[in-house]
This record gives C-alpha cells, structure tokens and sequence, in this order.
C-alpha cells in the first residue's frame, strides 16, 4: 500500500514546500539553528534543505510584495544551486539578499550573490523582460508592474541585460 501525502503543504516542485506562515512560525528567529539578530536586523527568509522548506519573513511579504517574491526566488536559488547534503539551515538577512540597482562588475561569486541572480532570472526571465522593455521603452515602472518586482531590482535587471 502506497504512502499518502501528508495533509497541508503542497509538496511542490522538486520535493520543495513553501509553507503559509503559521502562529508559531511567524518569527523566522524562531527556526532551528536561527542565528542571533541584533536590534533592528531581521531575517528576510530561510532554507531548511533537510525539511524541504523555504520561510519567509511574514512582515517584510505583507508589507512589500515584490520583495516576498523575490526572496521566495532567493531561497529557491540556494536550494537548487547551493543545497548540500546534510545541510542544516540557511539563513538570509535582507542586506544578503542583494537588491542593488547596479550588478556587480564581475560575475556572481559568493553564494548570496548567486541566489540573486537566480531569483531575477526566475522573475524577470531574459527573453519577457527584453520583450517588455522594447514595448514600454525601458520605463522602470512599468516594468515593476508587469513582474511584480521592486525597482532595485528590476533597475538592476535592466542593467544587467543593456547596460548602464
Ligand atoms: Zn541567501
């Protein structure tokens, strides 16, 4: 006899959930292994490759949108590109997940900067986002509308793929 999915979360892709923040799982300082903040930091999200498990910072995803996506995309890239067996936790400050407008000179070396650029290629694919800039003739926001990303990074998208 087969195994059922447990009730709940979705399994998602790839054996990766994204859970629903729950009234114990609200504070992401709470998670196994959470690291120490200091007064006024926080964690933006989590990756818990053991448990199958991205967190996401529930007061940074209701008050900015655009950011919960893109961190989403952030964790999503540790876990495709970075996840090693036996790995505990990940944890992601927002200051580590890079959402400068201007890329950096060379390319991505350090794994945050990896997961970055994971997620603005998850969100902004290439071949839409060249699309959609000709048709709205580089306007920012518009572009910030049409992929729910926030203006660093899509500021950082158009001048990773023009220039500039
Ligand atoms: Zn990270």
């Amino acid at each position: 006899m087969g195994r059922r999915a447990p009730p709940g979360p979705d399994r998602g892709h790839h054996g990766l959930r994204l859970r629903p923040p729950g009234p114990r799982r609200r504070d992401l300082a709470g998670a196994p292994g959470a690291p120490a903040v200091g007064v006024g930091q926080s964690l933006s999200g989590l990756l818990l490759p053991s448990r199958g498990e991205i967190w996401v910072n529930a007061d940074e995803a209701r008050r900015w949108p655009p950011r919960r996506r893109f961190t989403i995309g952030h964790e999503v890239g540790h876990w495709v590109l970075h996840r090693q067996p036996g790995q505990q936790a990940l944890f992601c400050r927002h200051t580590s997940i890079h959402e400068p407008e201007h890329p950096p000179a060379e390319p991505p070396r350090d794994i945050e900067e990896e997961a970055s650029a994971f997620a603005a290629a998850l969100l902004m694919p290439r071949w839409l986002f060249v699309r959609e800039h000709a048709r709205c003739d580089g306007d920012v926001e518009t572009l910030c509308e049409t992929f729910g990303t926030s203006r660093a990074a899509t500021a950082r998208r158009v001048a990773a793929l023009f220039g500039g």
